[in-house]
């Protein structure tokens, strides 16, 4: 029995030291919290960050950005943060500057703050800027360009660029660690679009239609034609006159893919894809919109992955069906 004990005794005391050193070590670590709106940003900022940072995205990566709940807890969220990294180009209009208004933290609000970080100041190549004044007749349409950028995965280089020089200004005892964090992202960023570019190469000029002006970013950077899309309108719901045009438009152009997002209702496009015999893909568009996407990369293996073996099914199946014509 005395034996039992001091084992007992000695398991105790080696927890409670155990317990102690893990609470010094987290409270001599104070790590830059970072909020974000959406998944990808959080992503990236893990990446260059790595334990030296607590990061929290507002959005879920299976939401649509453009409409999110404002909830109270985002607002604690970021009156605690360091830095806030947000899409701007009206992205998150709807939601977001009400939110760090209320947050009340002078780190994070207006855009001279170290903190503040609007992604898109970072980005240079906007798609569908345009010219002449917008009105909402043209539907979500936002006068900075598109505003879906993130899906072009060379984006991913400024936006890592940017966190990490924010980084280290806040944060300038870990500089060293920030810079390796983000060559290595970099690195690793350059190998993997060479491989997708291989992959996705017998495929340029395929004609796709999407649902939503989403995919403009990634179809320009595929080298893919963008057909048409089932919103009449940026952010307007399909009417039957529009689909019944795009249904022969597809026809006309021979449209074989149609791509959407999966917080877009499914309906409407599993119609015009039974009437054209086009494949329609259900996409993951933002980190942790499909469960096992948890970093950018694994965001582009899932999109490149599906859209190519869709493809690669479709070829197969017409060659099948030429030989068996000439059969
Ligand atoms: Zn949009």
């Amino acid at each position: 029995m005395k034996k039992i004990k001091s084992m007992k005794q000695v398991t105790i005391t080696a927890t409670l030291t155990f317990v102690l050193t893990l609470l010094i070590s987290v409270g001599a670590m104070a790590q830059v919290q970072i909020v974000t709106s959406v998944p990808d940003f959080a992503a990236i900022a893990r990446e260059i960050g790595g334990d030296r940072v607590e990061v929290i995205s507002l959005a879920k990566g299976y939401q649509n950005p453009h409409f999110v709940d404002a909830k109270p807890i985002f607002v604690t969220k970021l009156n605690q943060a360091d830095m806030m990294v947000y899409n701007g180009l009206e992205l998150e209009i709807g939601w977001l500057p009400i939110l760090i208004t209320g947050a009340r933290n002078s780190d994070i609000l207006g855009g001279n703050a170290i903190g503040h970080y609007d992604v898109s100041t970072s980005i240079k190549n906007r798609l569908e800027v345009p010219i002449g004044p917008v009105d909402r007749s043209m539907g979500d349409i936002h006068p900075g360009g598109n505003p879906h950028y993130m899906l072009d995965p060379r984006n991913g280089a400024p936006v890592a660029r940017g966190i990490a020089a924010r980084l280290i200004q806040i944060d300038p005892e870990n500089a060293q660690f920030y810079e390796e964090n983000f060559n290595n992202f970099i690195s690793t960023l350059k190998l993997k679009i060479s491989e997708w570019n291989t992959e996705l190469a017998p495929f340029k000029g395929t004609e796709v239609v999407t649902y939503h002006k989403l995919w403009a970013y990634f179809l320009d950077w595929a080298g893919f034609k963008q057909a048409g899309t089932i919103e009449p309108k940026p952010g307007i719901p399909p009417t039957p006159s529009h689909v019944a045009n795009l249904i022969k438009r597809m026809e006309a152009l021979d449209v074989n893919l149609i791509v959407a997002a999966n917080y877009y209702p499914q309906k409407t496009p599993q119609i015009i894809a039974q009437k054209t015999g086009a494949t329609f893909l259900v996409l993951p568009a933002m980190v942790e919109g499909n469960e096992g996407i948890n970093s950018y990369f694994e965001l582009f293996d899932a999109i490149v992955g599906e859209i190519t073996s869709a493809l690669k099914q479709q070829t197969g199946s017409i060659s099948k069906s030429m030989s068996q014509d000439k059969g």
